[in-house]
C-alpha cells in the first residue's frame, strides 16, 4: 500500500523540457544523427551525478510510443506519443479505451510488483521489504506464469524463456485484471452501456487488447525475441494473460475446455 501511495504518474509531457538547441541534427546525416542524440543523452545522465533525485525527470521523450516504470525512482511514464489510437482515442468509448491504454497502465504498475519491481521499497532501494511467508508466495504465483510461457512455442522445438519474460507477463497479467476491475468500477451506478456490433462491453474490452496489442512479427524476429526479449510475443501477450482470467470466460461464455479458458488447477493469478 505505501509503495502505491509512493506511485509517482507522468502523462504527456515533462514539466520542464529539456533543452536540445545543442544537438546538432541535419536532414542528410541519419547516422551522425543517431550519435548526435545518444551523446546528449549520455551527458545529460552524467549531469546528474552527485545532485539530489529528480523523481520528475522523464526516461522516455514526450514523442514516443511507449510507456515505462523505473524502479529506482518508483515513477510511471505515459508519453502523448502512445496516448493515441489504436491505445487511446478520446473519442472512443469507455470499454475500448480501458482494454487499451487502461491495460497498459495497469502493466506499468504491475511492473512495481513483478520479479524486478517486487525487490524495491517504496522509496526505489534495492531491499527486501517483504515477509517469508509473502514471498515465498509471491514466487510460486510467478513461477506458474513462468511455467505458463515455457509452454508458448514459436514454431518446433523454440518456445519462450519462462523466467526471461515473467517481469513482462506479470505485467499483462496484473494490468488486464486491474484495468477490467477499473473498467467495471466505471460502470457502476450508470446506465449500460449499449452492445456494439454484437459484442457487450466486457467482450469490447477483451478485443480491444487484442487489437492494440497484437501485431505481426516476422519469424525471424521472434526467434531473437525468444532469446533476448523480456517481452513474449504479441500473440502470447494477448493470449497469456486472457486465459487466465475468469472474467474473460464469463464474458465470452466460453467452455471449460474452450482453447482460452486454462483449467482451474493451472490458471495463474499473481495479483
Ligand atoms: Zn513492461
Amino acid at each position: 500500500m505505501a509503495k502505491i501511495a509512493t506511485f509517482y504518474p507522468k502523462v504527456g509531457y515533462p514539466d520542464t523540457w529539456k533543452d536540445y538547441s545543442k544537438v546538432d541534427i541535419r536532414r542528410d546525416a541519419f547516422f551522425e544523427n543517431g550519435i548526435a542524440a545518444r551523446k546528449f543523452a549520455m551527458r545529460d545522465d552524467v549531469a546528474q551525478i552527485g545532485k539530489p533525485t529528480d523523481r520528475s525527470r522523464w526516461g522516455l521523450s514526450a514523442p514516443t510510443s511507449d510507456a515505462a516504470y523505473n524502479p529506482l525512482l518508483n515513477t510511471i511514464e505515459f508519453p502523448a506519443g502512445i496516448l493515441q489510437p489504436p491505445a487511446f482515442d478520446v473519442n472512443a468509448i469507455d470499454a475500448v479505451n480501458y482494454g487499451a491504454i487502461g491495460v497498459v497502465i495497469g502493466h506499468e504498475i504491475s511492473h512495481g510488483f513483478d520479479d524486478e519491481g517486487a525487490q524495491f521499497d517504496f522509496l526505489g532501494r534495492l531491499r527486501n521489504w517483504w515477509t517469508d511467508a509473502d514471498l515465498k508466495a509471491f514466487q510460486e504465483r510467478g513461477a506458474c506464469v513462468a511455467d505458463q510461457f515455457e509452454g508458448y512455442f514459436i514454431e518446433k522445438d523454440i518456445h519462450h524463456n519462462g523466467k526471461l519474460v515473467l517481469g513482462e507477463s506479470i505485467g499483462d497479467l496484473g494490468g488486464a485484471k486491474v484495468a477490467y476491475l477499473a473498467f467495471r468500477k466505471s460502470m457502476e451506478g450508470k446506465p449500460r452501456p449499449a452492445d456494439v456490433d454484437g459484442f457487450t462491453p466486457e467482450q469490447q474490452f477483451f478485443l480491444a487488447w487484442g487489437q492494440f496489442r497484437g501485431d505481426e512479427t516476422r519469424p525471424e524476429t521472434q526467434r531473437l525475441m525468444v532469446q533476448s526479449d523480456p517481452h513474449p510475443i504479441a500473440k502470447y501477450r494477448v493470449i497469456g494473460p486472457l486465459s487466465n482470467l475468469p472474467e474473460f470466460q464469463k464474458a465470452w461464455s466460453c467452455k471449460a475446455d474452450a482453447p482460452m479458458v486454462r483449467a482451474p488447477d493451472k490458471r495463474c493469478e499473481v495479483w
